[in-house]
């Protein structure tokens, strides 16, 4: 059995012909998918009942049940905990702006990069999701808040460039205009910094955004935040980036987490403003996301500010990132865990 959402158009229309049906029949199915959220065969009634019959044998829908949704009183951020199959739990966060709402995507089951200040990974990493769990994120979230996401960032748990096949076609599919059709330049997709493969991702000249976790302007502070940081230099991953800018025309983003007395400093403004300076990029201040399980503290307001003001009288485009949803623990991964804790399910988590 295939999960049909794991399809491209093409690839249902190659099913249809292996099995002597019309291929037009693939784009009625997609229709009632992607347009009418219409997701068991037996409801799509300009399909024929044989080909029903076929569907139901060969292939499920696999949209996810939601466990919960979490509504935050200060702005209009929801947080779904979404169930698979399996019974695994991921969360996705939509954000609803005037121009347009907002999803950030899981796209594996925990984390295995180990990043010292994020709840997703301290159960390490349980599976990939396919393309068509990561799309029927979005698609159960159109649902849930009636109204179509138009923005996508893949900045849930998990690292996109991780699990690089399924999240390329996971980007294949969502654009399509059969499918969500949400335009290149409404995706960002965020990592750690995974050298090869943003080479790679830059050769598919996608117009997306890249955003790259950088949280440190040296290696010594880096490796001490991000084990990544071991595998691959900030020179090394300066150098990607570059290529990326280079091959796609796109502005890069660069997250910063600010710490309290790790790398809030001015020492540590300085360092990032040599780094970048002269780059097209976008700098992106994140006061860090207080987490139970570890001692990150967030940097004191003023500090967040003269960071902020260091960055922008050198020239360097720079936002200090709001706290969406922050009463709903809305930051990576702290919401499935207090989920599974609740539950007394943490296997390890
Ligand atoms: N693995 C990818 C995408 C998921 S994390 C990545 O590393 O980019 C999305 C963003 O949230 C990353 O910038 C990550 O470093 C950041 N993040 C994780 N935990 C955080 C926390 N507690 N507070 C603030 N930002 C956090």
């Amino acid at each position: 059995m295939y999960n049909i959402l794991d399809f491209s158009l093409d690839k249902l229309k190659q099913w249809m012909k292996d099995n002597k049906e019309s291929e037009f029949r693939a784009k009625q199915i997609f229709d009632w998918i992607y347009k009418k959220n219409i997701w068991n065969f037996e409801d799509m009634s300009n399909i024929p009942k044989n080909i029903r019959e076929k569907l139901n044998n060969s292939f499920y829908i696999e949209i996810p049940q939601v466990v919960d949704v979490y509504k935050s009183n200060l702005d209009d951020t929801f947080k779904f905990l979404f169930k698979y199959r399996d019974g695994n739990i991921i969360e996705s966060v939509v954000m609803k702006y005037k121009h347009g709402n907002s999803i950030c995507v899981s796209t594996q089951i925990g984390c295995r990069m180990g990043c010292k200040f994020c709840a997703s990974t301290l159960g390490g990493m349980i599976r990939n999701l396919t393309s068509g769990e990561i799309l029927a994120q979005v698609l159960k979230a159109q649902q849930e808040i009636e109204d179509r996401i138009s923005n996508i960032v893949l900045m849930g748990s998990g690292e996109p460039l991780d699990n690089y096949d399924n999240v390329m076609e996971f980007l294949d599919i969502v654009r399509a205009e059969y499918s969500v059709n949400v335009g290149q330049r409404h995706i960002t997709l965020s990592t750690c910094g995974i050298v090869p493969r943003i080479k790679e991702l830059a050769d598919k000249n996608l117009q997306i955004t890249l955003a790259i976790s950088l949280h440190a302007p040296n290696d010594d502070l880096r490796r001490n935040m991000m084990p990544i940081a071991y595998k691959y230099s900030i020179n090394e991953v300066m150098d990607a980036c570059r290529y990326y800018i280079n091959t796609t025309k796109r502005r890069v983003t660069f997250e910063y987490a600010l710490v309290r007395n790790v790398n809030d400093n001015n020492e540590c403004a300085k360092q990032l403003i040599d780094l970048l300076k002269g780059l097209l990029c976008h700098v992106n201040l994140i006061p860090v996301n207080e987490v139970k399980e570890n001692n990150f503290k967030k940097s004191s307001s003023d500090n967040i500010k003269k960071f902020y003001n260091m960055l922008i009288e050198a020239g360097i485009e720079t936002t200090i990132r709001r706290e969406m949803g922050s009463d709903i623990s809305a930051a990576c991964g702290q919401l499935r865990r207090s989920y599974l804790e609740s539950k007394n399910d943490l296997k390890g988590v």
